[in-house]
């Protein structure tokens, strides 16, 4: 292993740096397609930060990423992100205790010059450093994220596992419907009980045997998600509404434009079952306004904002807070991203679930083999940070840019 389990040091003298950072764009594996997107050309930043702290003879090194579904961001980290940071002093990236880094620092000083709003792909550039500033600190404790997450916004402790779905149900190029039906039962033989398909991407006509078969296949409706990918303007979202109505699905996820909130409110006005949103809202304030005008029900619909693809787990749990201002529940959030930096935050600041890709999106999807899936919940390893090296197939990618 490049990186030790446990860091066994003395503390240091002087103050702790990050000595180097380092990206690179990986490509996702896999050629299929939701209503709107092939993720056969999405890439993934992969992100090292490398500090001056050793253990067992190597450098302990924070991982992070800018989730799933949709691009690199090398070119923002490079001529925006990184100079800043490089000229930043030291003592202004640690924490008060000098035990670790600053996560909101860092984000901070990363987003230097830019102007509020317009929060597009340099979010996820920022996400994916701020993300790898918590990797690093649970290494340089030895303990896995989410108790570092824990711990830092004081949340109770809950067990350590949490519910988790399969995420998948693409179409595929040829034999879509049969591919369905292998897919959802190969993620039954791995132990999950939940799933979610995506919709939109056929004729209702055709859309609608492809429900059926997953339902038939999770043995009733409320195992099943559906997810449209904003693909349907209001008349077809109604339409899909008043089609799957009978089925009482889990969710109906982004039915329409992910920023059409008005598209949202009216939908949720006319459907009984629950509606899912927010992976494609990258701020607070984005958050803010599907709160005040999305007619999200509180303890019913589903919020999935990702920190991976907005600014990172400081920014995320700005969310939180205000998620619970306008009196919604932690629980209803499911963040998007189906992968290891997720199931931590999810675990660690008490969401209601997450997502795995376990047939698509590797080497960054799903979840590594010692991850342990009981009874439709999973519970992650005990490896430090978010247990990246635990990937087998994202482990010498890892290697490869630090080393
Ligand atoms: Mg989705």
């Amino acid at each position: 292993m490049l990186l030790a389990i446990k860091y066994t040091a003395a503390l240091p003298r002087a103050i702790m740096r990050i000595v180097d950072i380092r990206e690179v764009t990986i490509n996702l594996k896999g050629g299929v397609s939701n209503a709107i997107v092939n993720f056969h050309k999405h890439t993934v930043s992969l992100v090292a930060l490398i500090s001056d702290q050793f253990s067992e003879g190597k450098p302990v090194v924070g991982f992070g990423f800018n989730s799933i579904g949709r691009f690199a961001q090398g070119e923002i980290l490079r001529e925006r992100i990184l100079p800043r940071l490089a000229e930043v002093a030291p003592e202004k990236l640690v924490n008060r205790s000098g035990s670790g880094f600053n996560a909101e620092a860092l984000a901070q000083i990363a987003m230097q010059n830019e102007k509020p709003g317009g929060h597009g792909d340099r979010a996820g550039a920022v996400a994916a450093l701020e993300l790898a500033a918590w990797d690093l600190n649970a290494k340089l404790l030895g303990e896995p994220a989410y108790k570092t997450l824990r711990r830092h916004f004081d949340v109770a402790e809950s067990g350590v596992s949490i519910p988790v779905y399969a995420a998948g149900g693409y179409y595929y190029p040829k034999d879509s419907t049969k591919r369905l039906n292998d897919e959802l039962l190969r993620y039954q033989e791995l132990g999950y009980h939940s799933f979610k398909i995506k919709v939109g991407g056929y004729e209702l006509r055709e859309d609608i045997p492809r429900i059926e078969a997953a339902v038939a296949i999770a043995g009733c409706g409320d195992k099943i998600a559906v997810d449209a990918n904003g693909r349907f303007d209001l008349q077809e979202a109604l339409t899909m509404a008043a089609a799957i109505e009978p089925y009482k699905l889990r969710w109906f996820e982004e039915p329409g434009d992910p920023l059409d909130f008005d598209l949202n409110r009216i939908l949720i006005e006319s459907y009984s079952g629950s509606v899912a949103t927010g992976e494609n809202l990258f701020s607070l304030m984005d958050s803010k306004n599907l709160m005040r005008f999305g007619g999200m029900r509180l303890g019913k619909d589903i919020f999935q904002m990702d920190p991976g693809l907005g600014y990172g787990i400081t920014e995320y749990h700005r969310i939180l807070k205000a998620l619970e201002e306008f009196g919604y529940q932690r629980k209803q959030c499911y963040p998007h991203g189906g992968h290891l930096i997720n199931l931590h935050l999810a675990l660690g600041l008490g969401l209601g679930g997450c997502e795995a890709y376990p047939g698509v999106f590797q080497p960054i999807g799903g979840y590594s083999a010692q991850c342990s899936l009981v009874d439709g919940k999973i519970a992650p390893s005990d490896a430090p940070g978010f247990g990246l090296e635990q990937k087998q197939e994202l482990y010498p990618l890892m290697c490869e840019l630090v080393n």
